[in-house]
């Protein structure tokens, strides 16, 4: 790890490295600022360390705040000895050819521990709070198995509900939305200094965990930076950390290739950046969330500013689509791929094939479609959206129902 300090986005201003994640003088958020100019001096040998590290986002240490936790995971990281990171790239001829563009790659983060990107934050946060990094006080919390408490929104959906309780950590059911539970984590993370809150007090950290996801792509894709990238937007922060990944390569020089172009996706039913941005402002107004894509739906999103600024600077858009579009989207990517994921995955997809379809996507791109979740978590996004035959067990029943003969 290089990383050197904490910086304020808004006014520059330095911190230590500690549990902190607001500037003091100007409220601005913080972000976790590395000093490693000096891995530029050997590329080769930097690519060779990369290449012949774990198989898990570990790899990536020398840009991570933290370095990779020794011995296996964290109980509250993921199922032991299945670290996060490394998920598959798949080339997606028949969706690419669905959707008439040249080259699409399929990014399945559902191949994490747990199912989603989340691993990836999570993993790194915690390290972080576990190898006292953070001021000592956090050490203390959170790390090395001690209690954890999970607060979710009332009305998750039931299979997310049961496969975090299943982990036997704490779980709190906030009678509210997203916004509510974060809000409502701020307030206990003014009260207990000592508790380390993976989304509030860690959350420099725990965004960068994000930046993996744009490295393994680079070295997946051959040292190169795709062409296009169409990712999801709750809070904003995958999204923009993963166009800082790609940017901190380019700019050591260990990757080729332009800058990519950043679509944003977001559910109509919560799409205040989506919103902003076709309003040309640069800021969002809160909306109330109401969509079947849950994990996406953050109605005030912390890093909604800078999400628009990077659809205009990389010349992507961001873009919102109905829910019957993310179910389609579920569908399309179902049949093409053989990846089923979740609605936030039914939502990336819905936005690439709006853009293909709008022609906003140039004849000659690579593409890469970010798939953040697990389809088993939302089922109910797809009951009743096929048909199938009831028959009984003899060869006349089915032929009759079916229709095929012989
Ligand atoms: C958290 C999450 C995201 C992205 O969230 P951001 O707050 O924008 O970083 C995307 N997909 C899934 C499935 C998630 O759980
Ligand atoms: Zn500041």
């Amino acid at each position: 790890m290089a990383a050197s300090q904490l910086i304020c986005r808004e006014c520059g201003a330095d911190y230590p490295l500690e549990a902190r994640y607001v500037c003091n003088r100007c409220f601005g958020p913080l972000e976790v600022k590395y000093t490693n100019g000096h891995l530029k001096a050997d590329l080769p040998e930097l690519r060779r360390r990369i290449q012949s590290g774990p198989q898990n986002i570990w790899r990536y240490a020398d840009f991570l705040p933290v370095d990779a936790p020794p011995g296996p995971s964290t109980r509250a990281t993921s199922r032991a000895g299945l670290p996060a990171g490394c998920t598959p790239l798949v080339k997606a001829d028949r969706l690419a050819e669905r959707l008439g563009l040249r080259e699409v790659w399929v990014k399945n983060d559902a191949a994490n521990p747990t199912h989603s990107f989340k691993d990836r934050v999570v993993a790194v946060a915690l390290a972080c709070a576990s190898t006292g990094n953070l001021a000592n006080a956090v050490a203390a919390a959170a790390a090395l198995g001690a209690d954890s408490y999970v607060f979710i929104p009332a009305d998750p959906e039931e299979q997310k509900i049961l496969a975090t309780g299943v982990y036997g950590t704490n779980l709190v059911k906030v009678k509210g939305n997203y916004d509510d539970v974060n809000r409502l984590c701020t307030e206990l993370s003014g009260e207990h200094e000592s508790w380390a809150f993976v989304n509030v007090n860690l959350r420099p950290y725990y965004a960068e965990g994000s930046k993996t996801l744009a490295y393994e792509i680079a070295e997946q894709l051959g040292w190169r930076t795709p062409d296009r990238v169409v990712a999801p937007i709750a809070s904003g922060s995958l999204y923009t950390k993963v166009a800082k990944g790609f940017e901190e390569w380019s700019e050591l020089g260990l990757i080729t290739g332009d800058q990519p172009a950043f679509n944003g996706a977001q559910a109509v039913g919560c799409s205040p950046v989506a919103q902003a941005y076709a309003a040309g402002h640069d800021v969002c107004r809160p909306v109330k969330p109401d969509t079947i894509a849950k994990s996406l739906a953050i109605g005030n999103p912390a890093d909604g500013p800078y999400a628009i600024e990077l659809a205009k600077r990389s010349g992507g858009s961001i873009d919102a689509v109905t829910d019957d579009e993310i179910v389609e989207g579920i569908r399309l990517l179902a049949e093409t791929t053989g990846i089923f994921t979740e609605t936030a995955g039914g939502t990336t997809t819905a936005t690439l094939a709006k853009l293909a379809a709008r022609g906003d996507i140039g004849a000659d791109e690579r593409v890469v479609l970010l798939i953040t979740g697990e389809g088993l978590k939302t089922l109910d996004a797809v009951r009743g959206t096929f048909e199938s035959y009831e028959i009984e067990p003899s060869y006349a029943a089915f032929e009759s129902a079916v229709g095929v003969t012989a």
